[in-house]
């Protein structure tokens, strides 16, 4: 059981995969790229595949869909994404726009941004109130339900955090931690959206270098490095998934109903499916890592395990795209997915924007956020606008 903390003390950091040193016009740009647009595209399809059954019981989705394989009627129609989606949107507008992370940047696109048809939770739905009354990107948070609220939401927006600072780690969760001081401020808000973007750039990174190189002890190791002392509730929820994954075989393509439903009820009591970060957080890890040989496997089976079906699925989407990149998502998934002003077409452009920062910074251009190593720029420096993903 100790595992991973006990060789997350001995190999800090030698587990995790390397970073490129070599030409960025070549064979493994190209892949990071895909990893880009399908981390991003497989957040928003596990959104809207889960939408329609949130907060279902286990139970009441195998009786009613058996699985669900396919986007179902919702109440903004079938392919519609939610808040997961909108905020992580978002994320990436800010992120293009300023070159970094801003937190003042952030904040007032999620208060521009917010349609609450989509479905926000409510302490997002309060900071983003206290946000628009014109309380401070820092302040806003922090008494949400009195203390700083640790549910799920920074986490499931963290997608393009991961990907921007995928080669840099300690800048990674420093600016994952400021990008959910904004609504969720309790160190298990900060720690959810600094494992969740974590998680995105190791998957991204063993990804590129190739499946047979993939270190599941190495890939665990290494987010429980980077927790702080207050976030060490996570590391006791990724010695669970340790265990899960060794003593609880995943059912496979094919697998009958009830071994579908067994495994996903155990899953549900032992990682749990609801919306605190240190709940789904790891059960979306749990599920990349026990389906890492098919993202469409993995998102069928997040949304088979009930609860917060939409961000399960969502997180799980961000980790298999971005591990296996867009060519592993089934073309029906991606044509059913919502078009129009802002959907799947403009996150697509988002990602690809988001890539060409990184490729900014990858290729040695000055980094705008340089000088503050906090992260939390105020974003006055960068005049530059998005390369048509901002707005
Ligand atoms: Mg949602």
């Amino acid at each position: 059981m100790n595992q991973v903390s006990s060789k997350a003390k001995n190999t800090a950091g030698k587990d995790a995969p390397p970073t490129w040193d070599g030409d960025p016009v070549g064979a493994v740009t190209e892949r990071v790229r895909s990893g880009f647009l399908g981390s991003m595209l497989g957040s928003m399809i596990g959104d809207a595949l889960g939408m329609p059954v949130e907060g279902n019981s286990v139970q009441e989705i195998a009786e009613r869909h058996g699985e669900v394989r396919d986007f179902l009627q919702a109440r903004l129609g079938a392919g519609t994404y939610t808040d997961d989606t909108q905020m992580m949107m978002a994320v990436a507008e800010s992120l293009v726009a300023r070159r970094c992370l801003s937190g003042p940047d952030m904040a007032r696109r999620f208060v521009e941004r917010f349609e609450s048809a989509r479905g926000y939770g409510a302490g997002t739905r309060e900071a983003i109130h206290r946000l628009s009354r014109g309380i401070p990107w820092d302040q806003a948070g922090k008494s949400v339900f009195g203390v700083g609220s640790f549910g799920n939401a920074s986490a499931m927006r963290a997608a393009p955090v991961g990907l921007l600072y995928h080669e840099n780690l300690g800048r990674l969760v420093e600016a994952a931690r400021t990008s959910s001081q904004i609504t969720h401020s309790h160190p298990l808000g900060l720690g959810g959206a600094a494992v969740q973007a974590l998680s995105v750039a190791l998957a991204l990174r063993w990804g590129v270098r190739g499946p047979d190189t993939f270190d599941e002890a190495g890939f665990l190791s290494t987010l429980v490095d980077h927790l702080e002392p207050q976030e060490s509730l996570f590391q006791e929820r990724l010695e669970t998934v340790d265990h899960v994954l060794e003593r609880l075989a995943p059912p496979g393509e094919g697998a009958d109903q009830d071994e579908v439903l067994e495994w996903a009820q155990e899953v549900g009591a032992v990682l749990g499916n609801d919306s605190r970060s240190f709940q789904s957080v790891p059960t979306s890890i749990y599920l990349f890592l026990a389906y890492r040989e098919s993202l469409e496997l993995a998102l069928v089976r997040a949304v088979s395990l009930g609860g917060d079906t939409d961000t399960l699925a969502a997180m799980t989407g961000a980790l298999s795209g971005a591990y296996r990149g867009v060519e592993a998502i089934p073309e029906r998934w991606i044509s059913g997915l919502e078009s129009g002003a802002r959907g799947r077409e403009y996150l697509l452009g988002l990602a690809d924007d988001l890539f060409l920062v990184w490729l900014e910074h990858f290729s040695g251009q000055p980094d705008p956020c340089a000088e503050d190593e906090t992260g939390q720029t105020d974003g006055q420096s960068t005049g530059k606008s998005a390369p048509g993903g901002s707005g």
